[in-house]
């Protein structure tokens, strides 16, 4: 078995001890790279050739021995920033673009001990739920390559699935960690809005945007968690309160916990493979003395309503930036300004991306702002109301990661509310700004992993952590994808 194959903590224990270099460790994942990437494509760049030399300048004197990754290599979403790397953001606007400095998180990783293994595959600019409008082509699923990994951090979690990161951030907007986590049966953990600095993340939505850890194991997120949380200077959405200790608090969870479940939610398009496994997982926390609790959220069914209303405006404003003139895509020889914005912002986006940045403008406009975008931002309040009144009989909420397993290449993408669907369960914790986790819950009968997502209160990562790892030793998952 390849060293990569391993968790996080327990690579850490035995870099720690000396038992194995940083060097060989990323000479195991380079081999899986190889051997798995061609099929998978979770990767819009892999830096074989830093990583092989960092970690063997690492191993040549023992000093990683004392941080917290101890020379491990993570992995990147591609639209978080790496000094001197390309930020692709998954789209023919930035094809060419490098960064002149590092993310919050990036920093903060490199400074733990981490190098960066290299820039996982998106949907363009984060927008999307299979990473099938990825302008560099769809990554994967490793359990089942017909089917998609997942969206839009696909790319990440096909790597963590198949063995080609260790670990890996992405960002989550409206379920873009957690969905494609339960999709390719690993770990993905949007915290609580504001927790961790966005700060070298290129916008998408910035009232939704959250950047968090896809890993192997509950105990792996906490570490990294626990790394690139806490307040930033350069980041003025971020906060300054709250525990910043996550590995800890997992190691020492509560004896009890109580779960509440939103039954009248769960009847939005689920499959059946998807219920009965939900329903088992709610028996097996009781049989393991988890109180369950009945919990209702009322306006969370108007919640892929808003939500495409809300971030379709804010990316239609984020977005604008993108003019051939700064920096972005410049289409060739023109007469007029006008002319080369107009012609440089068709180039360079994709379909899915106009599609936003059309309907987000129309709702921005006069006479629409109050009827759609003022009415999104409404039921918004409705919706983190309903949680705060929930959050009074229960620690966590739990519900299903997605309504359905992963779906086939193709299946989703002539219509577009279908793929928006698939985010039900993922975008009322995003509205809210709360911290949610998805762990893998079982697989269905033809082999696809399913997950189950752990929403807290605001700034409840460490119950959400907590309850987690509780969770994830009764379930005892040890699927494996195929690659
Ligand atoms: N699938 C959702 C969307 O397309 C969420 C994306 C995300 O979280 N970045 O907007």
């Amino acid at each position: 078995m390849g060293l990569n194959e391993l968790g996080l903590c327990q690579l850490v224990d035995m870099l720690k001890a000396g038992d194995v270099s940083p060097f060989e460790v990323a000479s195991d994942l380079f081999a899986a790279v190889e051997a798995f990437e061609p099929n998978i494509r979770a990767y819009i760049e892999f830096y074989a050739e830093d990583l092989l030399e960092q970690t063997k300048q690492l191993s040549s004197n023992g000093g990683y021995r004392t941080k917290r990754f101890a020379g491990l290599p993570i992995a990147v979403k591609d639209n978080i920033v790496v000094k001197g790397k390309r930020t692709t953001c998954g789209s023919r606007m930035l094809a060419d673009w490098a960064s002149p400095y590092d993310a919050t998180v990036v920093e903060r990783l490199r400074s733990d001990g981490a190098v960066i293994a290299g820039k996982t595959n998106l949907d363009e600019f984060g927008m999307g739920s299979s990473t099938e409008n990825s302008a560099f082509g769809p990554t994967r699923n490793p359990w089942n390559t017909k089917r998609v990994p997942g969206g839009s951090s696909g790319g990440s979690a096909a790597a963590v699935a198949a063995g080609t990161a260790l670990a890996a951030l992405g960002s989550d907007t409206g379920g873009s960690i957690r969905q494609p986590a339960g999709f390719c049966g690993v770990v993905g953990m949007k915290p609580s809005y504001g927790r961790v600095s966005r700060y070298g993340l290129v916008a998408f939505a910035s009232s939704l945007d959250q950047i968090g850890p896809l890993t192997k194991n509950v105990k792996d997120c906490a570490l990294v968690l626990s790394s690139i949380c806490g307040w930033d200077a350069r980041d003025s959405t971020s906060l300054q309160n709250g525990v910043t200790d996550f590995e800890h608090a997992v190691a020492d969870p509560p004896r009890t916990f109580t779960v509440g479940v939103p039954r009248d939610l769960l009847t939005m398009g689920m499959d059946a493979v998807v219920e009965a496994n939900f329903n088992a997982t709610v028996e097996l926390l009781e049989a393991n003395g988890a109180e369950v609790a009945e919990v209702t959220l009322p306006h969370s069914r108007y919640a892929v309503a808003s939500y495409y209303t809300v971030a379709n405006a804010e990316a239609s404003s984020n977005l604008a930036r993108f003019d051939g003139v700064k920096y972005g895509h410049r289409t060739g020889a023109t007469s007029d300004l006008y002319t080369l914005v107009t012609r440089s912002r068709d180039e360079g986006f994709g379909d899915e991306v106009k599609r936003r940045i059309l309907l987000g403008t129309y709702v921005l406009s006069a006479g629409y702002y109050d009827a759609y975008y003022l009415q999104a931002e409404k039921v918004r309040s409705l919706i983190t109301t309903d949680f705060d009144t929930a959050f009074d009989r229960c620690d966590v909420i739990m519900m299903p990661t997605s309504p359905t397993p992963a779906f086939r290449f193709g299946e989703r993408t002539d219509e577009p509310l279908h793929m928006y669907l698939s985010d039900v369960f993922t975008i009322p914790a995003s509205l809210a700004g709360l911290p949610g986790i998805s762990i893998p819950s079982g697989t269905t009968g033809d082999g696809l992993p399913l997950g189950v997502q752990l929403i807290g209160p605001p700034l409840g990562e460490t119950i959400v952590l907590q309850s987690a790892a509780a969770l994830e030793q009764m379930i005892g998952f040890d699927g494996k994808a195929v690659v």
